[in-house]
């Protein structure tokens, strides 16, 4: 994680300044941007606030760092008892789905 760099360019207008984002915050924007669904505040509730895998603990101001699992690998099957949810920190998810599913995959859930 610690060698990605980005590249900023600025650009010439006055007054313009880009901000360089960390990504935690790019994260952070997928997250809470696009694509905000109401399955994954249900299961971090149903769940709570702690990855399924590694057992590591979030609050509310990092828990974009915490992803929803769907265990059977469908991303419209959500049924709302939480059943084919696991919440799982992005590292977690990440080692979940190379072991077999491909990333085109992961793109779509979310
Ligand atoms: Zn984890
Ligand atoms: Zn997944």
């Amino acid at each position: 994680m610690s060698n990605r760099r980005f590249r900023v360019y600025r650009k010439p207008g006055p007054g313009k300044r880009d901000v360089k984002k960390s990504v935690d915050e790019i994260v952070g924007e997928l997250k809470a941007g696009s694509q905000t669904s109401d399955y994954r505040e249900r299961s971090l509730e149903i769940h709570g606030l702690i990855c399924a895998k590694c057992a590591r603990e979030f609050d509310y101001k990092d828990s974009n760092l915490l992803t929803v699992h769907h265990k059977d690998g469908n991303p419209n099957n959500n049924p709302p008892d939480g059943s084919n949810w696991e919440n799982l920190c992005i590292y977690c998810h990440e080692d979940e789905h190379s072991r077999g599913m491909l990333g085109d995959y992961l793109s779509d859930e979310e």
